[in-house]
């Protein structure tokens, strides 16, 4: 896999004098999942891309990291959106705060009429705002939300993303439906509810409150919970996996459900659970996960994925270009020249949604 990104990140250098960041006006959607970050350069390699309409004005877009699941679900929700309504510019920042730095002051340079910024860090963003205030470039935050001081700084400053409270609350919701419908869930007879859980990254909002509202929610429904194991896999599927064969190994047959913070983490413990025997001959672990990704929908459909959480990419990007779009053009984003509701001034809140087998079309 190394020796094939090597190879990959050759040839992008070598077509990265045509252009090394992806751009609306060849709409080519980025490649789903894994892997993407040394992805775009094909097209760009063979017609340039036709340029866009005059008048329409250019959006820098910084994404976290090019090579994760949901965002890449966000990425191409803004290319689509953007079509035919702004040129946008949309590159990798490669889950580091210095790249992404380095990418808004080339933003700034070549004067962006917007900005929307998926940040590395959420508290550098105070940095990104101060910058933007004085080159008076309007910046929509979206999916990792600035800290509420930043956000005050400056009155041309948004951020669009969901409730993470909410997800977490679904998702141990889900465990709860699980539990009372399933008296054989506890294997152990003694009237507690043994969880692990695996958490995306420390300090991301929804990595905290997905973790701590989806264990309320499971006793807030009036049952006890016992946490066997805890630990963050970063988002991702194989560090999931990693963590969850860990778990099995310390602890075993004490485990009874399991919580992940997002869908790619979920998929990861699967794999694990599958390599120790679950999922045949009857033995079941009810796991569940958030995002509603095109791959944990099918894990959802052979049952192995007990339920997840529709995190809506399509209208988070589509909201956080519409905001850039609007304020781009000089106008104040509301319902009308967005689509979305803005609360506060500042924020939309695009609503989360209860996802299981039977009604996984609503996620599609
Ligand atoms: C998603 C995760 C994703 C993260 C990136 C979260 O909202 O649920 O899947 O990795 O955002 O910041
Ligand atoms: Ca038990």
């Amino acid at each position: 896999m190394r020796k094939l990104m090597a190879t990959t990140l050759a040839a992008a250098v070598t077509l990265s004098v045509v252009g090394c960041s992806q751009s609306s006006g060849g709409s080519q959607p980025a490649a789903g999942g894994g892997g993407g970050s040394t992805a775009a350069p094909a097209p760009a390699a063979q017609t340039p891309a036709p340029a866009a309409p005059a008048g329409n004005p250019k959006i820098g877009v910084a994404i976290y990291k090019f090579d994760d699941t949901f965002m890449t679900g966000v990425r191409n929700a803004i290319s689509k959106a953007a079509e035919g309504k702004a040129e946008v510019d949309i590159v990798d920042s490669q889950n580091a705060q210095p790249t992404q730095n380095d990418k808004v002051d080339l933003f700034i340079n070549k004067k962006v009429s917007a900005l929307a910024i998926n940040p590395v860090d959420r508290t550098a963003a105070g940095v990104i705002i101060d910058k933007a205030k004085q080159a008076n470039i309007p910046v929509v935050f979206f999916n990792r939300e600035p800290m509420p001081e930043d956000m005050q700084k400056w009155d041309k400053v948004y951020y669009v993303g969901a409730k993470a409270e909410e997800s977490g609350t679904i998702s141990g919701q889900l465990l709860v439906d699980y539990w009372k419908a399933h008296p054989e869930a506890d294997k152990n007879k003694d009237g507690v509810l043994q969880y692990v859980m695996l958490k995306g990254e420390p300090g991301h909002q929804d990595a905290e409150l997905r973790t701590k509202f989806s264990v309320k929610a499971i006793e807030d429904a009036g049952i006890k919970v016992e946490k066997v194991a805890e630990d963050t896999a970063m988002w991702d599927r194989v560090k999931g996996q990693e963590k969850m064969a860990a778990f099995l190994a310390a602890s075993g047959d004490k485990i009874e459900a399991v919580l992940a913070n997002n869908d790619d983490m979920a998929l990861g413990a699967i794999e694990a659970l599958k390599a120790a025997g679950y999922f045949t001959n009857g033995k079941y672990m009810p796991v569940v996960g958030v995002d509603a990704t095109a791959p944990a929908l099918k894990e959802l459909e052979s049952g192995t994925l007990l339920g997840t959480v529709l995190n809506d990419a399509n209208n988070q990007g589509k909201a956080t270009l519409n905001i850039a779009a609007a304020l781009a053009k000089g106008e104040t984003p509301n319902k009308d020249t967005t689509g979305f509701d803005i609360t506060d001034g500042k924020y939309v809140w695009v609503p989360y949604k209860k996802i299981t087998k039977e009604n996984m079309n609503d996620a599609k």
